[in-house]
């Protein structure tokens, strides 16, 4: 295949492009905002071991602090999305690292900042709260202060600080391992031919209609990792020790509510998570009944997950069309959502074609003091439509949340962060099912679904309870040996599978292979954030009023309060175990649907 050849940045339609001007005019201005910061710095510098003086005196601080935040976040942004245009062009690099290098030593400057808080007296601290001037920063001190019972002498953190490097170390040594000292060996592929292994062709491969060459991909994959096992159960063990350590010196009850702790959210979050999905597995075993059939195989294995059920469905999505259909799907949301969607689109936060040296992939990035730009590359997908449709939800989440919050309440925790962008995928998704009239496209969109709670829920709730079972052993004083570590996983993965899949016993090796396992605790907010979005959609589809006011309570709430508490605002309690069970009524409806459109 010839390679595609690219068209130069300069050669896209302007209108195509995202406008930075609204950001800075020029990058004289970005260099004159740049050199402010030494001196803007200096000034904070000053109250360092004056800040219990006085309630003006920490308020003038922490507002002086977050104007230099918000300057910084400014120069930061304007130079990543400038670096990303042409990753190539090295004046913008060189901008970008000299950004980056001032935010890193900024934050060392002002390490003494929380220490100090920390140190005022308790009486003095109250008093001062409740002292108007403060008003703004009385969340942001409190969730400061929640720390104090997990805060340790001076001299101890110092030693806790140093240990930080080290305890990354099994990580690390993971990650090398993983991606630059692995090799796979050569399979065949569909055409016949010998292609060496990769973590990439492996994806592609689990999608193959030819089973052999999934089941050799499979192989491959495992073998490998086979040979690797008894250092990857040590690295796993030292990650699992870190969080032990790190939960023991702090003084946290166990590593999940340490790790649970920042956020705010109480363990049998966790567990009601993990009990909900276990005691809804059959509804995961018919969603599996119905793969086996449908691929008419005598046997299920691992490797035929991913196969898809629909064969080669393509459609030709333009931008125009593409746009045109999220404005319809986001409709319910109401007109102030409307309008903001459509300033995306028109006052060009978009940068929306591929081009030669720009960044691949999509995101969503701005900041307080700038629109909440976009980097997609657009190519005319079904796929590519949806990533439009999640981008947005991103964006306008960001858009509400600094439209209706003081920087200081500005920044939703990572928690909710994929709950608008699914929303928003959840809304096109509905819309789409609901207009067309092409029964292929029904069929897809059906399977997407189903696949999506497969792979979002039920496979990150497998992970998140296999994760908390190594962690609670270690916990309990027993060693995490190999034997162990393959024993868990394979009775977890039998059990989420069911009965009518006959696992390659090499699957017991899958945990080897999971980066994820080394974040403490992150995969379950896949599941939670999922679920989460789907329920708040169902309730938008309603067209009730006070839900819709609800969801766009949500996204004006930014970071003003809890997230959990955030959520319950918008009418997902996730203390509870419906919004996880309204997500997987829809997953049964949409099964249940698609075997209707399949004709089963
Ligand atoms: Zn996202």
């Amino acid at each position: 295949m010839p390679a595609k050849k690219l068209p130069e940045r300069k050669d896209i339609p302007t209108e195509k492009t995202w406008d930075l001007s609204l950001l800075y005019g020029s990058l004289d201005d970005w260099e004159k905002d740049f050199t402010a910061i030494d001196a803007k710095l200096k000034e904070l510098q000053q109250f360092s071991g004056k800040l219990s003086e006085s309630a003006p005196t920490l308020s003038l601080f922490l507002k002086q602090s977050d104007d230099f935040s918000r300057l910084l976040d400014k120069l930061y942004t304007y130079a990543h999305l400038k670096s990303d245009e042409d990753t190539a062009n090295s004046a913008n690099h060189g901008n970008l690292d000299r950004i980056k290098s001032r935010y890193i030593a900024s934050k060392a400057a002002m390490a003494w900042f929380t220490p100090e808080i920390m140190r005022i007296d308790d009486s003095v601290m109250e008093s001062f709260l409740s002292d108007a001037c403060l008003k703004t920063y009385v969340w942001t001190l409190r969730k400061i202060l929640r720390h104090k019972p997990h805060t340790l002498s001076e001299n101890e953190e110092k030693l806790l600080s140093m240990s930080g490097e080290i305890t990354q170390l099994p990580y690390n040594a993971f990650s090398m391992l993983n991606n630059a000292d692995i090799r796979f060996p050569e399979i065949t592929d569909e055409e016949g031919n010998k292609v060496e292994m990769t973590h990439g062709l492996y994806s592609r491969f689990m999608e193959s209609k030819k089973r052999e060459v999934r089941k050799e991909a499979f192989k491959a994959m495992y073998t490998t990792f086979d040979r690797f096992k008894h250092t990857l159960a040590v690295t796993l063990d030292g990650v699992v020790k870190a969080h032990l350590f790190h939960a023991r010196t702090r003084n946290y009850a166990n590593t999940l509510s340490a790790s649970l702790f920042p956020d705010n959210i109480k363990e049998e979050i966790y567990h009601n998570l993990i009990k909900t999905i276990n005691d809804n597995l059959p509804i995961l075993h018919d969603y599996i009944a119905f793969r086996k059939d449908k691929l008419n195989l005598p046997d299920l294995n691992m490797y035929d997950m991913y196969v898809p059920l629909i064969e080669d469905y393509e459609i030709k999505v333009p931008w125009e069309q593409a746009c045109q259909w999220v404005k319809e799907a986001v409709k319910p949301l109401g007109s102030e959502y409307s309008g903001v969607l459509d300033e995306a689109l028109s006052k060009r936060w978009i940068d929306v074609l591929e081009c030669r040296g720009k960044r691949s992939g999509a995101y969503s990035s701005g900041c307080y003091d700038s629109a909440p730009y976009m980097l997609l590359n657009y190519n005319e997908t079904l796929s590519s439509a949806f990533t439009l449709a999640h981008e947005l939800g991103h964006s306008l989440h960001t858009w509400f949340s600094t439209h209706y919050q003081d920087y200081t309440d500005s920044e939703y925790s990572i928690f909710v962060a994929e709950v608008a962008s699914t929303t928003n995928e959840m809304l096109l998704w509905n819309y789409l099912m609901k207009t067309t009239k092409e029964d292929k496209l029904r069929q897809y969109l059906l399977n997407h679904l189903c696949e999506d709670f497969r792979t979002t829920v039920f496979r990150q709730v497998q992970f998140a309870e296999f994760e908390y079972l190594i962690h609670d052993m270690a916990e309990k004083g027993k060693p995490l040996t190999l034997e162990e570590l393959n024993r868990l996983y394979y009775d977890t993965n039998s059990r989420y599978y069911g009965p009518l899949v006959n696992a390659d016993r090499l699957i017991e090796l899958e945990w080897a292979r999971i980066p994820h396992f080394y974040y403490d605790f992150y995969v379950y907010k896949y599941a939670t954030g999922f679920s989460a979005a789907v329920a708040l959609s169902e309730g938008i589809l309603t067209k009730e009023k006070s839900r819709i006011n609800a969801y766009i309570g949500f996204l004006k709430a930014g970071a003003s309060k809890d997230p959990l508490a955030v959520l319950t605002d918008a009418g997902v309690d996730l203390t509870s175990p419906e919004p996880i069970r309204t997500a997987l009524s829809k997953f049964e409806i949409t099964l249940k649907q698609l075997k209707e459109s399949l004709g089963q």
